[in-house]
């Protein structure tokens, strides 16, 4: 009998917005103190989706929506901690939606939220993460080029925008840049790759956050002495691990609320 051996991935526990720590205290500190540091000419560049934005209150939404429209009532049991991971499933189920409803419904669920979870109307329900904007407020301040470099497409954008301004991240000002996909179907890694010379051509870049696992990887080996974080809230389920030298980031709080 051959033996399989097990791989286990460090895999991110979920979003905890207000999950204060002493050393994700210690991670905004860094990136603070860097962003003073080295101010104009260099280029912070942070993910939105799951990054700056909790995308939890756009999907219960698009369920609480649904349901009424429907008659789906089991889907008013779904609140923002029933997501754990990308799974529809998953997220019926930790909803305590009976497994029968769920094998019945769930392609007309699915087709329903992939109409728009991806579109400008809805990312308005996005929460932004709470501390986020001010942090990248300071960045912005120090004199640091701040991208925001997304997954989200060219037909996301004026919401984006929106958010954005709302939510009070530096915007509509010099030093500031939006990036989204040109189209839909672009892969978001490849995309990503494809934009670091964008970014690059912009300044010199000394920071990046983003939740996704291989995203966090590719701008560390393309920037190795730049402050790369990985904020953990939910990511794909590709089988890519944060490389081990990338500090972890669950809260933007700078102390406990
Ligand atoms: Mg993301």
């Amino acid at each position: 009998m051959s033996v399989v051996p097990v791989v286990t991935y460090r895999r991110a526990r979920g979003y905890a917005p207000l999950a204060w720590s002493e050393e994700g205290a210690e991670v905004i500190a860094r990136i603070t103190t860097l962003a003073e540091t080295v101010g104009p000419g260099h280029v912070a560049v942070f993910d939105l989706d799951g990054c700056l934005f909790d995308t939890r209150p756009r999907q219960v939404q698009i369920f609480r929506e649904l349901a009424a429209r429907a008659g789906y009532d089991p889907l008013y049991r779904v609140a923002a901690e029933h997501f754990t991971d990308w799974s529809i499933r998953s997220t019926l189920a930790n909803a305590g939606v009976e497994p029968e409803w769920i094998d019945a419904n769930h392609d007309a669920v699915r087709s329903w939220w992939e109409l728009h979870f991806f579109t400008s109307t809805y990312v308005l329900y996005d929460h932004a993460m709470p501390g986020a904007a001010a942090l990248v407020r300071a960045v912005h301040d120090a004199g640091v080029h701040c991208v925001y470099l997304t997954g989200r497409d060219e037909t996301m954008r004026i919401g984006t925008e929106d958010a954005l301004r709302r939510f009070g991240f530096p915007y509509d000002l010099p030093g500031t840049t939006l990036l989204v996909k040109p189209d839909f179907r672009t892969d978001d890694t490849e995309f990503k790759e494809g934009a670091i010379e964008i970014v690059a051509a912009m300044g010199h870049v000394v920071l990046y956050l983003d939740n996704e696992p291989a995203n966090v990887n590719l701008f560390r080996r393309r920037h190795p002495e730049s402050l790369v974080v990985f904020v953990e809230t939910d990511h794909s389920p590709k089988l890519v691990e944060p490389d081990p030298e990338i500090p972890w980031l669950r809260s933007f709080l700078v102390r406990g609320v």
